[in-house]
């Protein structure tokens, strides 16, 4: 059974693919601080589904960075892969409504019969080749959710007003994918609404995910929460931050109860925040608690940038 928390409900769903990095504390500390500053509850969820990528130990590793950074969760932590049938509910309910449909084509087909990429990062919008049904002999590999030409638009607290054309930069999209798991739009969006989250606050790499989200929202009735994506982290000459480079854990050789309070400063400035300079010897309790009082998200910047202590702690 689900506990229902009021008013705000954030959450953070890791993939615990790897030890926490700074790109993902971010995301922490922005969805902690958004829900905590306003009362609500934040919760942590495991988006455990793909298997072959999942690191066991590592959802622990990721909760005890938070605990020993004082980030504490409200109720049990979640896991996706205990929630396949919800999952399968929501995918026979769309195929059932003709909204979804298997797919049989390989990733290399579509690359072949799709003219050039529209979407985002070069995604190959799908041509839709299984919409009207499956060839003769074609097996079905993947489900696919039927998308429409008109625009999907949400305003995103800290990017505005949003507007995406699915059917132009993505096309039918996978929401059962060829090997097996669900697709990590379905299951996100399953989750959030029995959770009863109210407020995503994640990485701007997935503000390009919010409108496919958005359209499963409304074909499945679910309520879509607010959004706001965070500024990624980039490495100092603006460079994509490597996963591996960045870890923070104590499991990767930080040692949170001495570096933890300045870690935190320095997400909070990396948000647009202001902590004083007195803050600069008080503990991690202490640097939340002035950051719950004073947390503004009008400050939070848009552009990608660098977080300036990221090479020395990380190579320690
Ligand atoms: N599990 C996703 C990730 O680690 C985040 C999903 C989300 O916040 O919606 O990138």
């Amino acid at each position: 059974m689900e506990v229902s928390y009021a008013p705000v409900v954030g959450r953070f769903a890791p993939s615990p693919t790897g030890p926490l990095h700074v790109g993902s504390l971010v995301a922490v500390v922005g969805s902690y601080l958004m829900a905590k500053r306003e009362g609500g509850a934040w919760l942590v969820r495991m988006e455990d589904l793909d298997t072959p990528r999942v690191i066991p130990g590592m959802d622990a590793d990721i909760l005890r960075t938070l605990e020993a950074l004082g980030l504490l969760w409200d109720g049990e932590v979640v896991y996706q892969s205990n929630r396949t049938s919800l999952y399968q509910e929501a995918l026979d309910a769309l195929v059932e409504r003709g909204c979804a449909y298997p797919c049989g084509c390989s990733r290399a087909e579509i690359a072949r019969i799709s003219s050039a990429p529209h979407g985002t990062a070069g995604e190959i919008t799908y041509p839709g080749t299984c919409r009207a049904g499956l060839a003769a002999g074609k097996p079905p590999r993947a489900i696919r959710l039927k998308v429409q030409e008109e625009p999907v638009s949400f305003s995103d607290c800290i990017h505005g007003d949003v507007s995406e054309n699915l059917a132009e930069t993505c096309g039918d999209f996978v929401v059962k994918r060829a090997d097996g798991p669900f697709a990590y739009h379905l299951a996100v969006v399953v989750d959030d609404a029995a959770q009863g989250v109210t407020q995503v606050v994640r990485g701007a790499d997935l503000l390009s995910s919010t409108p496919r989200q958005i359209h499963l929202q409304r074909l499945l009735q679910l309520p879509s929460p607010a959004y706001c994506h965070l500024p990624l982290v980039t490495g100092p000459d603006g460079e994509k931050l490597s996963k591996r480079d960045c870890a923070v854990s104590i499991s990767a050789g930080m040692d949170l109860a001495r570096d933890g309070s300045r870690l935190l400063r320095e997400v909070l400035r990396f948000l647009g925040q202001n902590p004083p300079a007195v803050l600069a010897v008080s503990s991690t309790a202490e640097v939340l608690s002035w950051a719950l009082g004073s947390f503004d998200p009008s400050r939070i910047p848009t552009k990608a940038g660098a977080l300036p202590f990221t090479p020395p702690l990380a190579t320690r």
